[in-house]
């Protein structure tokens, strides 16, 4: 039985066997997450990334936590103004407008939601399973949700994503032209994986539309704070916890969450599972946002990345502060 479904004058019991914890304040989310700041800031471990020429030359060792909480509170330590491409954190939002367009069972059969156990850009995953994308997180599924998306030109394609990601983010965002420039002049391998689809039906607009779309949103500049805000509205039932615009219908949160869950660190996601215990999605800018359903998001960002491309301080702080507020979905 649900929760929701007990019957009323069971819900006193149910507080009294300590279902309902009293969330942390703002000061002990404060004093959390400067101590995760202190703790990893002169962790020196992996390496940006390269294959996009640009994100190789943003400064290593910055290093921003924000907290959003339902209540619309902001928690920020580090250097949470810097502003950085938000990359596959992206690939959560346009999912979200793919199932606010087509709901959410357009997600479920024309990508799937399965893991690859590869790595975010594998071809070889494609080749192996149905023809299909496998899920919204790894690149070929995240194109394939932008071919998806109901436009009848790139304009319009992008219009609905930038709309969708400021609604999230409470905030105007715009495009990095550093960026865009140089991963649209090296996506060769993104360009391949969308012909490869659309070869097998499995990509539903020009392929090289969808790439340069899925280029651009990839591309999006964001700051610790507004990724939070865009996380924040996941952990909020939908609703955007600082402006209360309603952003996906609540009934889609659980099934976007479990996306997150399963798929969020590509094929590091079991790991994170163990360690973190939370719904959440890197991106290889350094970004990483996670969501605590109910309660709030956490994002930290740091560009030096692990072995499948997620920020290793972001990881590791949001880790700690999962672990110091006992959040994990997995504990009760
Ligand atoms: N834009 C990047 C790419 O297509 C996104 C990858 C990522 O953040 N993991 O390779």
């Amino acid at each position: 039985m649900k929760l929701r479904q007990v019957p009323l004058q069971c819900v006193s019991l149910v507080a009294s066997i300590g279902m309902a914890v009293a969330a942390p304040s703002v000061e002990q989310l404060q004093k959390v997450a400067e101590a995760a700041h202190a703790k990893f800031k002169d962790l020196d471990e992996g390496k940006n990334a390269d294959y996009i020429p640009a994100l190789a030359e943003v400064p290593s060792e910055l290093f921003g936590i924000a907290i959003v909480t339902n209540n619309g509170d902001v928690i920020k330590v580090g250097d949470t103004d810097a502003v950085y491409s938000i990359q596959s954190c992206s690939k959560v939002f346009t999912m979200c407008l793919v199932m606010n367009e087509s709901g959410a069972n357009s997600v479920l059969t024309k990508i799937n939601v399965e893991p690859t156990g590869e790595a975010f850009n594998s071809v070889r995953a494609i080749e192996e399973g149905d023809g299909r994308a496998d899920n919204p997180f790894v690149n070929a599924g995240a194109i394939a949700t932008v071919s998806m998306i109901k436009a009848k030109d790139a304009e319009e394609r992008w219009q609905k994503i930038i709309d969708t990601y400021e609604a999230f983010a409470g905030s105007k965002l715009t495009v990095l032209p550093d960026i865009y420039k140089s991963e649209a002049e090296t996506n060769f391998r993104n360009r391949g994986i969308a012909h490869i689809l659309y070869n097998s039906g499995n990509l539903f607009c020009d392929p090289l539309e969808a790439t340069e779309v899925y280029t651009k949103q990839c591309s999006v500049g964001v700051n610790t704070e507004q990724l939070a805000v865009m996380g924040g509205t996941l952990a909020n039932g939908g609703v955007n916890p600082v402006t209360k615009k309603r952003c996906l219908p609540e009934e889609m949160v659980p099934q976007v969450l479990a996306v997150m869950t399963m798929n969020g660190f590509y094929d590091g996601s079991g790991q994170w599972a163990w360690k973190a215990g939370l719904p959440a999605k890197t991106g290889v800018g350094g970004g990483i946002v996670a969501v605590v359903p109910g309660e709030m998001a956490i994002v930290g960002f740091s560009p030096p990345l692990d072995e499948y491309g997620n920020s290793i301080r972001a990881q590791k702080a949001i880790e700690y502060i999962s672990q110091e507020l006992g959040v994990s979905i997995f504990e009760d």
